[in-house]
């Protein structure tokens, strides 16, 4: 028997429709690329969404077709999402960080036809754009008096576009499981993989998102966006905002400390959500000036692991609560949260504060355990590690066009890559990712927890762990440590820090300082990068050899200003 309630599916269309009825007044601040701020409502960006539609479909777009955006967080890129999902084409959005051929790669192997564009990323795009095989219409989001010289072709300006379109299109009226939006990976072995939301798992995860135990939001809040909406859907916020009428504020091209900073005094921001390089260089900036942040509530901190100074720094010095969150590109992307729930509360602060520092629980629309190589599962005891793996309706069940073939397991577990502890109250920690876990003589070391015990050494400004070849035990840990400005430490003085922090055989064979340590296109350390930059390098420790460092490392050094909580 059928229940007796109404067909009503789950389109986005319906998040900015609910936005525009229930709170237009609403704002949304933005910072556009020349540093001004601008103001709208969720009022005003559903109108221009409605006309930017109704032109788009002029124009020839229709239900599927895939339409790339390349932009920082502002409310013209909301016009755009919203525009092109309302009638069922895809928004894919690209990471303007990415390599040339990454970017011609992601665009013509999606099919974008039509492409919307930020005047920072205008001469990207004339550079590859002979090698761009569908794009039929280049839109630079911009007003008619920004235009630039530009050699693209067949290119129109966003406000010239809007103003073609009345208004009168119909949105919606499609199912559920309909497209919605096209997001690649960030593919650090072999080809970027393109994740493909339905309009039911965008609105799930957003309805989620804002729950009490994701980040628990409603109108009183007004968050600053700093995770990019092409980074996995701006981590639901795009859709968790006017669906609660949380006003939002966007930080355009300027994630600075000192640009942060303004906006979320100016604006009384009381949430933002952005990855730990972003928080770090807020820290130094506010060490630096001696601003507080009296508005700010609560941080969300996702994307690689938050290190514990972050978490103490933002709790001691600001009363801002750190709110440590999991996830990938393909779970939507909010997997697990990091709250003190009821059994916690009796905890003393340092105890509650190593549970904030797992990446937390799920909500309820995804579930997970861990397995060993064999696929069998292990407890849930908060010590046996082994590959995390997902399943549920925000979880990717295959990629754009194929590619990867069938990526879940028999009993539809989708594996993440990712290698993790869950603890009997369902909090889970990663330890590494599966191709990082350090293999020394059969048992993994995890280069996360060895990288953040070697954090809080007091003259370390970023750290990484790789497994480096060894006859004997397979792979052994090779530190490598770029030092904060003006302070000088040695291997030795590292080795001494962490002793008795870390089990005595998971002490790195050797620590090597740097002056820089590679990032990805997503701010990541790319592990990939470094080893190819330790390619040749041999341990110490591995007998009858010299033990050769590449070029540019060096023992001991003094460095100039990076990201550090401390700004001595
Ligand atoms: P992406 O799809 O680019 O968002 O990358 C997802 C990957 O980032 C995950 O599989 C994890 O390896 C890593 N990641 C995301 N959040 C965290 C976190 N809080 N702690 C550690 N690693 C994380």
């Amino acid at each position: 028997m059928q229940g007796l309630m109404q067909d009503w599916q789950l389109t986005t269309d319906r998040i900015l429709r609910h936005a525009k009825i229930n709170h237009p007044n609403r704002t949304i601040v933005s910072r556009q690329v020349d540093g001004s701020i601008t103001r709208t409502t969720y009022g005003e960006v559903y109108d221009r969404a409605r006309r930017l539609s109704s032109a788009l479909v002029a124009r020839g777009m229709k239900l599927g077709d895939r339409i790339g955006t390349m932009a920082w967080n502002n409310a013209r890129h909301m016009e755009a999402w919203y525009a092109i999902m309302g009638v069922g084409a895809i928004c894919h959005t690209l990471n303007p960080r990415l390599h040339p051929d990454q970017l011609k790669y992601i665009a013509n192997h999606a099919g974008d036809s039509i492409f919307f564009v930020d005047l920072s990323f205008v001469s990207q795009l004339e550079a590859v754009q002979d090698e761009l095989t569908t794009i039929g219409l280049y839109v630079i989001m911009c007003g008619p008096d920004e235009m630039p010289e530009t050699t693209l072709k067949n290119v129109i300006c966003f406000e010239t576009l809007l103003e073609e379109g009345d208004g009168d299109v119909v949105w919606g009226d499609f199912d559920e499981n309909t497209a919605c939006g096209l997001c690649y990976t960030s593919g650090t072995t072999g080809n970027p993989k393109g994740v493909l939301y339905s309009h039911r798992s965008n609105t799930l995860m957003g309805m989620t998102a804002g729950l009490p135990g994701c980040m628990g939001v409603d109108g009183n809040d007004t968050c600053l966006m700093v995770v990019p909406m092409f980074h996995a859907n701006a981590w639901a916020i795009t859709f968790t905002a006017p669906m609660t009428g949380m006003n939002l504020v966007m930080p355009g091209p300027m994630m600075d400390g000192a640009s942060i900073y303004q906006l979320l005094d100016e604006e009384k921001c009381t949430l933002s959500a952005a990855v730990p390089t972003v928080w770090l260089m807020l820290l130094n900036y506010l060490e630096e000036s001696g601003h507080k942040l009296p508005h700010l509530r609560e941080v969300v901190i996702g994307g690689s692991a938050c290190p514990r100074a972050i978490m103490e720094t933002f709790d001691k010095k600001y009363g801002v609560t750190v709110i440590h969150a999991w996830g990938m590109t393909e779970t939507s992307p909010l997997g697990t949260m990091s709250r003190i729930e009821p059994e916690l509360a009796d905890l003393d602060y340092d105890q509650q504060l190593s549970v904030r520092l797992k990446q937390g629980k799920t909500p309820f629309v995804i579930e997970m355990r861990i397995v060993d190589d064999e696929g069998k599962e292990l407890p849930r005891d908060g010590i046996a590690f082994g590959n995390l793996m997902v399943r549920g309706p925000i979880v990717s069940r295959g990629y754009f066009g194929g590619e990867d073939g069938d990526i879940l397991d028999a009993d539809g577990w989708f594996d993440t890559g990712d290698v993790a502890t869950i603890d009997p109250l369902g909090y889970m920690q990663i330890t590494d990712r599966s191709k990082d876990v350090i293999k020394s003589g059969g048992e993994w070391i995890s280069s996360i927890d060895l990288e953040n015990a070697a954090l809080d050494h007091p003259a370390a400004a970023e750290c990484a762990v790789i497994g480096m070849p060894h006859p004997k035990w397979d792979e052994r840990p090779l530190l490598i440590v770029v030092l904060k400005e003006g302070m000088s430490a040695t291997a030795e003085d590292f080795k001494e820090f962490l002793t008795g922090k870390i089990a005595k055989w998971w002490m790195p064979d050797d620590v090597v300082f740097v002056d820089d340590i590679p990032h990805g296109p997503t701010g990541k350390i790319s592990k990939l990068d470094l080893r190819k930059r330790f390619e040749g390098y041999v341990l110490p420790t591995v007998k009858n050899t010299g033990g050769k460092k590449p070029a540019g490392s060096k023992e001991k050094k003094k460095k100039k200003k990076r990201f550090s909580l401390f700004g001595k």
